[in-house]
């Protein structure tokens, strides 16, 4: 595609970020539209697999993810005794080119939205823009913005190509399904928050405790407060409830009370972690339902298509919420560079990208990689002596790998991807 190809990005989000960086490495100047009217550091932590981290190494980042986050070394998961079920190493350790970063999800936006007013200048990204609709009449798209502030007040932009990349609420994407209404909720609600607590484990491991109607996940964001002997600990506490009760809309800003769910893990008190002291110690506390939506059978519509959570929201099951969104990032701009049309392109794009996406939001809903733990509870609820009799190895290496190679991480496949 010619470097002047005028395009919008709808959403300055992780997935719209990374791809107005990649975008602008290959030539081009999209302009970001972005709802919210201030980019603060929003959200507790994220986890960012090898795969991903690739992407960002190659435009330039890596150095500054690994200041802001920590690279995890291993993943556990326990049963709700505290008892180790398995362990693999992750990132570098496991063998890697590139290391898995847990990071706050607010300083990964913050350093994204640094980078890309640095490069692209700082207008590149327009904020207070809230997408009301979009038309796509004539050879250029038109988009329709209120001004956040100011409801009278609307901006109309036009652009030869749309990225919408505006997260689970997509408007992109309703214009194309307007019947599909809200996401869907699968029952469970996790609570978030973030601490500093002592180190556990290795002091740079992620943890999963529990089974499919409770779970603890924790893993720390911050390499400085280990390189000083602590950890900045992120938690994940969920629970289960009726699928068919009303929920409240996701909003990643929802705060709540340790009295909805502590008393629910009062006696997860591990000899290696006191998850109770851990919640406690806890400043502010967020509620999140776990949702996703039913994959589309298209993203693409003449010249507009869709990106990361807008176009594959899944469960924060197995680390690929954000790492996806950054391999769309890639997959796109690849495409933009290999071919002279705008139709060929998301084609090309779509083709590599939504199956494989829509894949890995039916395996979250199975649970993933952490079908493990369910299947210890349902064979040993009350605990075991020897994890080989409930459990084989060779079982659980399976389900582990079965996972990576769907999520595209497998260590041999993406050692061999060559850097562009
Ligand atoms: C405030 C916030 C906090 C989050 N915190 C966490 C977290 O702690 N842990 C975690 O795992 N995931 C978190 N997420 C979700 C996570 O960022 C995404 O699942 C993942 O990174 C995919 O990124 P995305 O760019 O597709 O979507 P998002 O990161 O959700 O970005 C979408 C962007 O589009 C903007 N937008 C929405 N509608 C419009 C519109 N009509 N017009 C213009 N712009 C629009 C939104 O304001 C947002 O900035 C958070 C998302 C948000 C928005």
């Amino acid at each position: 595609m010619p470097d002047s190809t005028e395009i919008a990005i709808v959403g300055a989000g992780i997935g719209g970020l990374v791809t107005a960086l990649a975008l602008h490495k290959s030539g081009y100047t999209p302009v970001l539209h972005e709802s919210a009217a201030q980019l603060g550091e929003l959200g507790v932590g994220i986890n960012l697999l090898p795969h991903a981290v690739r992407v960002l190494t190659n435009l330039g980042l890596q150095d500054r993810l690994l200041e802001a986050g920590i690279a995890t070394s291993e993943l556990l998961y326990f049963n709700k005794h505290g008892q180790k079920i398995w362990r693999e190493p992750r990132g570098l350790e496991a063998g890697y080119d590139w290391p898995q970063i847990s990071i706050h999800r607010g300083k990964l936006h913050g350093i994204l939205l640094d980078e890309v007013r640095q490069r692209l200048g700082s207008d590149a990204v327009l904020t207070g823009h809230h997408l009301r609709s979009l038309d796509l009449e004539g050879a250029r798209t038109s988009l329709d913005f209120t001004i956040r502030g100011d409801a009278e007040k609307v901006s109309v932009c036009k652009a030869d190509l749309v990225i919408g990349a505006d997260g689970i609420h997509s408007t992109v994407r309703a214009h194309f399904y307007p019947d599909e209404g809200p996401p869907i909720w699968n029952g469970a609600i996790l609570w978030r928050g973030i601490c500093q607590s002592e180190c556990f484990l290795s002091g740079r491991s992620m943890f999963m405790a529990g089974h499919a109607n409770q779970k603890f996940v924790c893993y720390p964001v911050s390499g400085e407060h280990f390189r000083q002997g602590g950890s900045l600990t992120n938690w994940v506490a969920e629970l289960r409830f009726d699928p068919d009760k009303p929920f409240r809309r996701e909003d990643w800003n929802r705060k709540s009370d340790p009295s909805t769910f502590l008393p629910d893990f009062r006696n997860w008190i591990f000899d290696w972690l006191d998850i109770p002291a851990l919640v406690k110690a806890t400043p502010e506390i967020w509620e999140y339902p776990m949702v996703d939506r039913e994959p589309v059978p298209q993203w693409s519509f003449g010249p507009v298509t869709l990106l990361g959570d807008a176009g594959h929201p899944m469960y924060p099951i197995g680390s690929n919420g954000a790492s996806q969104a950054i391999l769309d990032a890639e997959a796109l701009v690849n495409a933009l560079d290999a071919h002279n049309s705008i139709d060929d392109a998301l084609r090309a794009y779509e083709t590599e990208r939504r199956e494989p996406t829509a894949a890995i939001v039916r395996s979250n809903r199975g649970q993933g990689p952490e079908q493990v733990m369910q299947l210890v509870e349902e064979r040993a609820p009350g605990g075991f002596d020897d994890l080989d009799q409930v459990i084989s190895n060779d079982e659980l290496e399976a389900i582990a790998a079965r996972y990576k190679r769907l999520a595209g991480f497998d260590r041999e496949s993406l050692n061999r991807r060559a850097s562009p």
